[in-house]
């Protein structure tokens, strides 16, 4: 019986807590950064809808924005796309 062995010295315990810390953080840190870097919340990527037409675009918690209905709902990542797409903007959200 080589009972010696089994036994993690020290050293290796202090390993083992230091990589489950750093899981942890790791994990949090992941976490904690994932929905600020996608934006508002939902629409994913998207930064900007306009009802299909020549009407006012939105920043999508607007209002008049989610009362577009969702065949006619046309979005834009860029405010720079929607002016472009011949959309002005709309005066009470300001995008
Ligand atoms: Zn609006």
């Amino acid at each position: 019986m080589e009972e010696h062995q089994l036994k993690p010295l020290p050293g290796q315990k202090w390993i083992i807590v230091a990589m489950a810390v750093m899981f942890c953080v790791i994990v949090t840190f992941l976490a904690i950064t994932r929905p600020a870097s996608t934006g508002f919340g939902g629409d994913g990527q998207v930064s900007y809808v306009a009802e299909t037409g020549s009407r006012p675009f939105h920043k999508p918690h607007c209002d008049f924005a989610q009362n577009i209905p969702a065949a006619l709902r046309e979005k834009f990542q860029t405010r720079d796309a929607a002016v472009r797409s011949g959309y002005r903007a709309c005066h009470i959200c300001r995008p």
